[in-house]
């Protein structure tokens, strides 16, 4: 299958570079590309001056959080008196983000080669890569790439003919979002319960089977190699906005754009941009009503909130949400916020591990009650009540899938309240048959 787009000139090609060239998927053609050159490269040095090369770059972790990834690496113990772990987070479950998938589809070696240099830099001799369920291609290529790179000598016992040991597997998941979690991904790769752990301890000193581990996501990782081929200074000069947030980043956008799809651009591009120059604006000849820019547990912008809105971890905390996994769902004119709302809220439900009581009598409430607004049945306090769950199920919990849950609840009834009130005075009628509440 090709790649749904070629490059608009307003994005800036580096982790898309190779989407859609299937010959890149290849060892050869991987080589052929410059592949592997920076893994050389690590090889070739201290694991201590791959990290600080990639802190001096800026890197932030691209799977959520946002937390600078040289620093993350930092926090390894220097002295190896235990195993070391590296885990790469390719379980994307977050609704909306879906750029993750393409890498591991398109550029499967450039992925092992990233997270072979990770894995040295902070001394594991394996690598997981633990894939969602649902992966069922990207997990055969990646599979594919992986048994070539081993045939090829690049990784296994003698890793590159260096002497050191590299070994990476790839530890498919069951399909639960909350593996993603980095500490239930853990549990889940002992194959445990994918539930979250209570921290601390942090993975940086017990991990995976009790050890030293760092997580990393895809993405994250994926622009390692090109700040090691083209050096921290050349990533840090990728920044439109806030130095704090540097190089590039892929968003995936969905919902009622005309040319839904991932895009690359340089940190701190404007929202706006992105939806109606990139993705060609809204469908039909709509008009915008709101966006979520961070995969679905981050608060959501209005029109107004969205058209000004710069995408990078300041430029989306100015605007009230987050960057987050660079997820953007986009609504317009036609959109009913409760449903859509009900629908996120139902998906955390679902979800929950339960082990928390705020979580999983919050979430099951929440969807509850939004599902009685719908069906026309609401009362005037369900909303002061909705409110007041998401405070009890924020920043109470083991991880936050909770505060996920409660993030579109609160963000949605401040900037759609007028929507809530309509189905409650009976303005609008309820959602009828065909609407699966
Ligand atoms: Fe599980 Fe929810 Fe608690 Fe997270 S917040 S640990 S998903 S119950």
């Amino acid at each position: 299958m090709g790649y749904p787009h070629q490059p608009h000139a307003k994005e800036t090609v580096v982790l898309s570079q190779y989407f859609g060239d299937p010959e890149a998927r290849t060892y050869q053609g991987w080589v052929k590309r410059g592949g592997y050159a920076a893994l050389r490269t690590a090889l070739a040095r201290k694991p201590a001056e791959i990290v600080e090369i990639v802190k001096e770059s800026g890197l932030r972790g691209r799977g959520g959080a946002g937390f600078p990834t040289g620093l993350k690496w930092s926090f390894m113990p220097k002295e190896k008196s235990k195993p070391h772990y590296l885990c790469c987070n390719a379980d994307e479950s977050e609704p909306g983000t879906f750029k993750d998938r393409e890498i591991m589809r398109w550029t499967p070696h450039g992925l092992i080669e990233a997270c072979a240099i990770a894995q040295y830099a902070i001394q594991a001799e394996v690598t997981y890569i633990y894939i969602r369920g649902e992966f069922t291609e990207p997990l055969a290529i990646m599979q594919r790439a992986l048994d070539e790179a081993y045939r090829e000598g690049v990784l296994g016992a003698n890793a590159m003919g260096t002497g050191k040991r590299l070994d990476m597997y790839l530890h498919r998941g069951a399909g639960a979002y909350i593996c993603g979690e980095e500490t239930a991904l853990m549990n889940s790769i002992e194959g445990r319960r994918g539930n979250p752990r209570i921290r601390p301890p942090f993975p940086a000193a017990v991990g995976v089977f009790g050890m030293p581990t760092t997580i990393n996501n895809v993405e994250t990782l994926a622009a390692v190699p090109h700040i090691l081929n083209r050096g921290a200074a050349w990533y840090k000069s990728l920044c439109l906005s806030n130095p704090k947030s540097t190089g590039t980043k892929l968003f995936s956008v969905c919902g009622h754009v005309r040319r839904p799809g991932n895009y690359e651009v340089t940190m701190g591009f404007p929202l706006k941009d992105l939806l109606y120059d990139l993705c060609g604006g809204m469908r039909g000849g709509r008009t915008l009503k709101a966006c979520i820019p961070g995969g679905s547990s981050v608060p959501i912008l209005n029109r107004e909130e969205t058209e000004s809105c710069l995408l990078d971890y300041e430029g989306c905390a100015t605007q009230g949400t987050m960057l987050g996994s660079g997820g953007v769902i986009v609504f317009d004119d036609s959109a009913d916020m409760v449903y859509q709302i009900m629908r996120l809220a139902r998906f955390y439900a679902h979800e929950s591990c339960a082990q928390c009581t705020q979580c999983r009598e919050g979430t099951a409430w929440v969807t509850k009650i939004l599902q009685r607004i719908l069906a026309g049945d609401g009362h005037q306090k369900d909303l002061d009540l909705l409110l007041d769950l998401s405070e009890q199920m924020t920043g109470k919990t083991i991880c936050v899938l909770s505060d996920s849950c409660a993030a579109p609840v609160v963000s949605g009834i401040r900037k759609f309240r007028q929507e809530f009130e309509a189905y409650l005075t009976g303005a609008r009628r309820p959602a009828g048959a065909g609407v699966a509440v």
